[in-house]
């Protein structure tokens, strides 16, 4: 496999985070990027510090010098480039965009690997419906990719091996960041899972509304019974049912550091018939952006893999064991 070349949609936490990650990696390289402001393309790789200061102080990739070009669809110019695989680090808001981008992409008839970090249910049963046009293109599309679903989904899927019968899997995460601003569309998504919300309100908030919000909550999230696609991409493999699956934790917007540890606790009856929980914890020490980037690149591996092997469609990351990225 020679060098990867990366493509990231979305240049906001999560985007900036990947670029990051991607910095010291030999296997991978950073080739594109795009935000709603435009693009930004060098088949050499990206210089990271220019581009991280670009958008610090203009707010968008388009004011890289030399190589960012404003535009109202980076995404479409960015995929006319020379480009294995991208992460689509980008907000589902509506619930309906990373289809529609997934669509976008099919549209092109580009051919290559796709892999989001999506955290809805109802968001990859729509991606689920593209499995044949992806196919047919030539794409192999990676879904739920992140840390919740991602991770945890396929530890569980390896705890579940011990059990004849999984009796629930139980996801519980602490999320710490300084300031809601660095992630705006995770904390208004998070915020859409609120008893009290739907997505398009939280979508239509203003950034004053979310900062009175999270003012009278003391800067903390707490987030119950989520709608998480880790539930379809168990029930999909046969482990358990959806709703043997919850996923809950605690967001603190005002403080890096992690409110509880997270966690992913299956419990299973063996084949002795004996009851039991397997329990996987991240250290409290990995951020969010970690926990997320570096399986969205360990599964992009994955999926270059896939794709050479001719393999195309739609996968999740419960069925494919990640790479790891050099
Ligand atoms: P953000 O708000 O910080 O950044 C969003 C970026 O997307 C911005 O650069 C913006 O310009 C760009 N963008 C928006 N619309 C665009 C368009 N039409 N074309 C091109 N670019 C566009 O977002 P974030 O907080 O980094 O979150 C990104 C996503 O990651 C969210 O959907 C969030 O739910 C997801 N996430 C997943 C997990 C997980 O564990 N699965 C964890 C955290 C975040």
């Amino acid at each position: 496999m020679g060098v990867i070349r990366v493509g990231v949609l979305g240049f906001g936490g999560l985007g900036q985070a990947a670029a990051m990650v991607l910095h010291p990696k030999q296997e991978m390289q950073l080739v594109a990027v795009a935000d709603r402001g435009g693009w930004a393309y060098r088949a050499d790789g990206l210089p990271l510090h220019e581009l991280l200061s670009a958008v610090k102080e203009r707010g968008t990739v388009a004011a890289l010098p030399e190589w960012g070009h404003t535009d109202s669809d980076g995404i479409a110019q960015v995929m006319t480039q020379a480009v294995d695989g991208f992460f689509l680090a980008l907000p589902n808001l509506p619930n309906t965009f990373m289809a529609r981008v997934a669509q976008q992409f099919i549209r092109q008839g580009w051919q290559g690997v796709l892999v989001d970090a999506i955290k809805r249910t109802s968001a990859v049963e729509q991606l689920l419906l593209l499995h044949p046009a992806l196919q047919q293109t030539g794409i192999t599309y990676l879904t739920g990719c992140g840390a919740t679903p991602g991770l945890l989904t396929a530890a569980a899927v390896l705890a579940s091996q011990s059990f004849a019968e999984v009796l629930t899997v139980k996801i519980t995460f602490g999320v710490g960041i300084a300031s809601w601003e660095q992630y705006r569309s995770t904390i208004r998504e998070d915020i859409g899972h609120l008893p009290d919300y739907t997505l398009e309100q939280a979508r239509a908030m203003s950034d004053a509304e979310v900062e009175q919000l999270l003012a009278r909550t003391g800067g903390l999230l707490h987030l119950e019974n989520m709608e998480h696609a880790d539930d379809i991409l168990l029930e999909r493999l046969g482990i358990c049912s959806r709703d043997q699956v919850t996923v809950g934790g605690v967001v603190d917007t005002r403080n890096p550091k992690k409110p509880l540890s997270t966690n992913v606790q299956v419990t299973g009856r063996t084949f002795e018939g004996r009851t039991a929980t397997h329990t996987f914890t991240l250290g409290d020490e990995t951020s969010m952006a970690a926990n997320v980037c570096g399986p969205a690149f360990g599964y992009l591996k994955a999926g270059v893999a896939l794709q050479r092997r001719g393999s195309y469609g739609l996968f999740t990351s419960a069925e494919v064991m990640p790479g790891f990225v050099r």
